[in-house]
């Protein structure tokens, strides 16, 4: 009989030729139990997502009882749904004016395609400026929008009309026109290997796109929802944007996406033709129900407040001659080293030991570290001797 691993590799679509195969039963808090029990500390949280922990119980009830009310029942946006109408209001609550009404989706890279679209409609303009290095996700739109020509030369052609700028360079700022629909940038830059622009670069970038009517779209897909130290990583730097994207962690493990802006804004879907973005699953009731919970529980419980001391804690901690830099905010945090060899041993090794991490998609030299915001400080201290016993032996060997 195959084994389960047999059957993957058979039966699922692959997207490298080389995947961990590690195969786990069960999820917990900041553990992963594999196929034999053994537990490995998730030092990446599914990729930003499980900020709350994995299977929080708060998340699990709200997941259950929903799914025992209604499911799936219309396509996105003609009933009343109440999940979504609740998270909706929960996440305008917490956000600056203009930022109170919210597009649902599955995604993130759905979420971007919803703003590009929703910024076409707005400005009457076709361009976009990106920043290179930056990652919106792996739909064609949002493909378009990578500052990688890597990873999308083979998908051409993608959408023209997108010029590419640097992250946190005030003088490329230059390049935002009346023309440009729109700026899609990364609060923090994460696939880059965590990149924090300056609070100036931001202010520029506010000021600027204000003045040539260009809407400014903050993706948070992946430092949003506590991960950088505060709910939301523009609170950082003083700005509000037009259009604020989320996914990843606010479904605390569900699939779910959002593009968020003002009413006004958000009216051009809907008219002219109506129905201009549409999705079936888009605010699936229990992934709403789902984020609401991980919402909650992230404000009851105060999770972002330990969040920045934690992540001093990493830093403090990781010191070794090998680590040439520590890069983070928050709990979004790189550890660079001197090529993509000594990082992939590190991280295997560490896979060995039982602490999950791995590398970024623009800066392969460099180890992601963004654990659930629930980590103790016992268990960073446990996390880092392991990450350091494994810096030493695969820099020796
Ligand atoms: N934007 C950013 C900043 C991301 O990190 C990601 C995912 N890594 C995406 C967009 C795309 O999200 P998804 O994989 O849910 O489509």
């Amino acid at each position: 009989m195959l084994t389960q691993r047999q059957l993957f590799l058979q039966y699922n679509a692959q997207t490298t030729l080389a995947p961990l195969l590690l195969e786990f039963s069960r999820a917990k808090g900041i553990y992963l139990y594999d196929t034999a029990g053994r537990a490995y500390m998730d030092l990446i949280a599914g990729i930003g997502v499980s900020n709350v922990g994995h299977c929080h119980p708060e998340v699990v009830r709200a997941v259950k009882d929903q799914a025992e009310s209604y499911m799936h029942i219309m396509v996105y946006g003609e009933f009343v749904q109440s999940p979504q109408v609740n998270f909706a209001k929960a996440l305008a609550d917490l956000l600056p004016d203009p930022l109170h009404c919210t597009y649902f989706v599955n995604s993130g890279t759905e979420a971007v395609e919803g703003a590009m679209k929703l910024a076409k409609r707005f400005t009457g303009c076709t361009e976009f400026i990106a920043c290179n290095n930056s990652y919106h996700g792996s739909t064609q739109g949002a493909l378009s929008l990578m500052g990688n020509e890597e990873f999308k030369q083979a998908y051409r052609p993608l959408l023209p009309d997108v010029k590419f700028i640097d992250y946190n360079n005030v003088k490329d700022l230059e390049r935002i026109t009346s023309k440009t629909a729109a700026v899609f940038i990364e609060t923090i830059q994460g696939e880059a290997g965590v990149r924090i622009a300056d609070k100036a670069y931001f202010k520029a970038l506010r000021q600027k796109c204000t003045e040539t009517g260009t809407l400014l779209i903050l993706d948070e897909i992946q430092c949003g929802f506590g991960r950088t130290g505060k709910m939301f990583g523009f609170e950082h730097f003083d700005v509000v944007p037009d259009i604020l994207l989320l996914a990843k962690g606010i479904g605390g493990g569900m699939p779910i996406g959002a593009f968020i802006s003002s009413r006004e804004i958000m009216l051009s879907l809907a008219t002219n033709p109506i129905l201009g973005h549409i999705t079936t699953f888009g605010g699936h009731p229990v992934s709403c129900a789902a984020g609401l919970a991980t919402l909650k529980t992230i404000v009851r419980e105060n999770m972002v407040a330990g969040v920045r001391s934690k992540g001093e804690l990493f830093k403090e901690l990781l010191v070794h001659p090998m680590i040439k830099s520590v890069r983070g905010i928050g709990l979004m945090i790189a550890i660079e080293f001197e090529n993509f060899d000594l990082n992939k041993k590190v991280i295997d090794a560490c896979i060995e030991d039982g602490v999950i991490s791995d590398w970024f998609l623009h800066c392969s030299n460099a180890m992601r570290i963004a654990p659930p915001l629930i980590i103790t400080k016992e268990e960073i201290i446990k996390a880092c001797s392991i990450i350091l016993k494994n810096i030493s032996s695969s820099s020796a060997a």
